[in-house]
């Protein structure tokens, strides 16, 4: 294979996971659409109980859980999605078990094999079996899991009229081995010996022939292999060997919420009106004196008016960004605690820098994890009531 230098690799990264993009937006959008489904339908059940003057509490708590259990899937197909935008080449390399990944993959192609199915006709199998065993692996779990995703495309394209995917995990001593098989067209000995090869492909023009070279230089990154046998007519397997690591140590449950000091003064500067009503309700329940701020000049406003203890504030503002109210903020003396949130993905190192912000949380923001976030920004800094 003639040498490649990193750009060229970069770009054609680029292209192969816009293409990925581009095949499963459709399957995203049907996911979303049905967690909305639910979150309307369980909200106009219990409007229709309030309004009725029915109120079941057991009903309302099972209608309250689903809504919430509905809403975090809804952030954690954005987070994959955001993940499959992202070049994972500059995340860092951690300890994960791989089973989560190809879970995840799998269940992230599943709406897309429904739509494949339902558009064509073919009727499409997908299952998966994963080892019981540990399957700790280094590396960037977005990256594996878009090499898992891009197998499981190659595999419904291969199976026009219909067929079967299984997906299995096992252990091989010190490998952890992901299996994708299917019962598609195949390959020849000719185009098998090709597949690997940057814009190899037999598909067309819609297709870059990218998806296989990525994937081999990414399962290749993280010391592993990927082979494949296949028979014409007969479908074809793709096993990926990855060197397991020491077990992944099992993080204990959150700690309980903390309490907040009492009468702490927040300034919250959000321009969505629902979130701040949320922020808003949520921070004085928990003993806090709560000014809300509806844009970045606002909220630049009344810091120059008096001080607070905490700044909360979004990093997407109209007028002015939560950097800018940040600075603004910690120039004041004693220095309130600034926690920023945003719903965007953030490159790590603009998160916290613990100077000018002293907590980050992605949105949709968890109110525990808010609360707790406050807790030790004002506990670390000179924040708390005077
Ligand atoms: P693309 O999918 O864009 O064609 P890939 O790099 O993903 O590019 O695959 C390269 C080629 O390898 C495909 O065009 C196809 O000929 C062959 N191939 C890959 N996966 C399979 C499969 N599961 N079954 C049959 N052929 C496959
Ligand atoms: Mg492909």
């Amino acid at each position: 294979m003639p040498e490649r230098t990193l750009e060229a690799e970069e770009v054609q990264r680029k292209i192969g996971r816009a293409e990925v993009i581009a095949k499963v937006a459709g399957g995203v959008v049907h996911n979303f659409n049905n967690i909305l489904a639910v979150l309307l339908g369980r909200v106009e059940l219990m409007l229709g109980q309030v309004e009725s003057g029915r109120l079941d509490a057991v009903q309302l708590r099972r209608g309250l859980l689903s809504v919430q259990k509905v809403t975090r899937d809804a952030a954690e197909l954005l987070k994959r999605l955001r993940d499959l935008t992202q070049p994972p080449l500059h995340q860092p390399f951690v300890t994960f078990d791989l089973n989560g990944v190809v879970r995840d993959a799998v269940e992230f192609i599943q709406p897309h094999v429904a739509t494949v199915s339902q558009t064509t006709g073919a009727r499409l199998g997908l299952t998966h079996r994963l080892t019981s065993a540990p399957t700790p692996v280094s590396g960037q779990a977005s990256a594996l899991r878009e090499v898992v995703v891009n197998l499981l495309l190659n595999a419904i394209e291969a199976m026009p009229a219909g067929g079967d995917i299984s997906v299995e995990t096992r252990r091989d001593g010190p490998w952890v081995i992901v299996r994708v098989a299917d019962t598609g067209v195949g390959m020849t000995g000719e185009v098998l010996s090709r597949a690997f090869i940057p814009f190899f492909t037999t598909k067309g023009a819609a297709n870059t022939g990218l998806g296989l070279s990525s994937a081999k230089e990414l399962v290749t990154r993280h010391g592993g292999t990927i082979a494949a046998e296949s028979e014409p007519g007969r479908g074809t397997v793709f096993a990926i060997a990855l060197p397991s690591v020491e077990e992944v140590s099992i993080p204990e449950g959150p700690p309980d919420a903390p309490r907040l000091p009492i009468g702490l003064e927040v300034l919250v500067v959000e321009d969505e009106a629902a979130l701040c009503d949320v922020l808003e309700e949520f921070l004085q329940g928990s003993g806090c004196r709560v000014t809300i701020a509806s844009s970045g000049p606002a909220g630049l406003d009344a810091l120059a008016r008096r001080r607070y203890d905490v700044v909360l504030a979004d990093l997407l503002l109209p007028g002015a960004s939560g950097w800018d109210i940040a600075r603004a903020a910690k120039r004041h003396s004693p220095r309130p605690a600034v926690v920023l949130m945003s719903g965007k993905m953030i490159p790590e190192d603009l998160w916290a820098d613990g100077e000018t912000v002293d907590a980050a949380l992605a949105k949709p923001v968890d109110l525990d994890k808010l609360a707790r976030a406050i807790a030790e920004a004002v506990t670390r800094g000179s924040g708390g009531p005077a």
